[in-house]
């Protein structure tokens, strides 16, 4: 028998693994499908909030954290697995202007460098193959990007490696709870025990959690398109209007991604492949003589302010919820694991968990 059983093998559930694991726990982690081949997968990787002035201090509080967990976060999986997740520093270029005021407040506020910058020069320097028309804007040099798939497959060769468990294929029926406390999990070969059970089921939790009450996280569709670029070519992450370029490191660029309130349907459509094309060219020009390799839909945890779960259930002893990360599951991640595994082992805490809390407004 474990100590803990994760439900979901996604980013959330296996960075709450590894911190466990850490600590001496002897950690379950249980996957419907292929360990982080959800949103996890499906994510941009950009380690930031897209517009982070406009989140709740207690959404930047843990991106800030995260930022600084994440190079040896990195160093240490690629260790492990060896696998690169190709976590690079590209800098963050915003195009639009009209939160200016808002952004400076902001970077004051967290020590976070940004420029103001004005004049075509000052932004071709930046990235030469913005458009034209692009003349201002609002650079941050320091913002880094992980390539999710490979931060997945580093995950999972790291747990291996470390002697993590986990299964996968293997969806969880239900929780066992009796008297008010939870026992373990149905699944379909059979119960499985264990002390405590974290539920990180993503989009799905409020599923998973029906039986014991409610939770507010639900399934935002998120389409993004990569086009097969030319290393080199685009050098930096570029915001506009809502709609993003992330360059990797072998030439490929994505574009994202839009926001869809369509339940659990990851079907793409031909309306989104040409907005988010078309959006893509007006920042990045030379994109239009770009194959588009691949389309894809991924579904966020959304919350209403983006406010994560990581608590202790208010009725059923030992059951957790770590979930509801929305847009920002890879950059709240690290932090949000830390301070999971903190409130399960009741330890010290390295955030304050009050905004976090079940009962709270997320
Ligand atoms: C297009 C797009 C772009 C994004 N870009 C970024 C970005 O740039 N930066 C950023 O920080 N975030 C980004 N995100 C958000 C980020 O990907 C998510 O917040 C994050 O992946 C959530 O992780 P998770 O582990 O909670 O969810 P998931 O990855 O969805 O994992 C939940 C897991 O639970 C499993 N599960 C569900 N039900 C059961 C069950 N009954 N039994 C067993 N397992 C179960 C699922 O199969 C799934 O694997 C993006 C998301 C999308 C879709």
């Amino acid at each position: 028998m474990s100590e803990v059983i994760i439900i979901g093998g996604g980013i959330i559930g296996m960075l709450t693994a590894r911190e466990l694991h850490h600590a001496g726990i002897d950690v379950l982690v249980i996957e419907r499908g292929p360990l982080g081949g959800e949103s996890s997968w499906a994510g941009g990787g950009i380690i930031s909030p897209l517009y982070p002035w406009r989140y709740e201090d207690s959404v930047n509080q843990l991106a800030e954290m995260s930022k600084t967990i994440y190079p040896g976060l990195a160093q240490q999986l690629q260790e492990e697995s060896g696998i690169d997740t190709e976590l690079i520093t590209s800098g963050l270029l915003f195009v639009d202007r009209d939160e200016t005021d808002q952004a400076i407040e902001w970077a004051k506020q967290w020590s976070v460098n940004l420029e103001v910058v004005t004049g075509r020069e000052q932004i071709r320097e930046i990235e030469p193959q913005t458009s034209e028309s692009i003349d201002a804007g609002l650079w941050l040099p320091e913002i880094m990007q992980i390539r999710n798939p490979r931060l997945i497959k580093a995950m999972k060769g790291s747990m291996n490696a470390l002697g993590i468990k986990y299964l996968e294929h293997s969806p969880v029926e239900g929780l066992i709870v009796e008297s008010n406390k939870v026992s373990g999990v149905l699944t379909e070969s059979g119960p499985i025990n264990a002390d405590q059970v974290i539920t990180a089921s993503g989009a799905w939790t409020a599923n998973i959690v029906s039986q014991v009450g409610n939770v507010g996280v639900e399934p935002v569709k998120g389409q993004m398109i990569m086009f097969h670029g030319q290393p080199g070519l685009v050098k930096r992450m570029v915001l506009s209007a809502g709609h993003y370029i992330i360059p990797r490191q072998d030439g490929r660029v994505l574009a994202g991604s839009t926001l869809e309130k369509t339940g659990f349907d990851k079907a793409v459509s031909e309306a989104a492949l040409e907005e988010l094309k078309q959006d893509a060219i007006n920042i990045i020009p030379a994109l239009a003589d770009m194959e588009i390799e691949r389309h894809w839909a991924g579904l966020r945890p959304g919350t209403q302010k983006g406010i994560p779960y990581i608590c202790k259930h208010p009725k059923v002893e030992g059951l957790y919820i770590h979930a509801g990360h929305y847009r920002n599951g890879v950059v709240l991640g690290a932090a949000s694991a830390k301070l999971m595994a903190e409130i399960v082992l009741d330890k010290p805490v390295s955030l304050e968990p009050a905004p976090y809390a079940c009962n709270a407004e997320h």
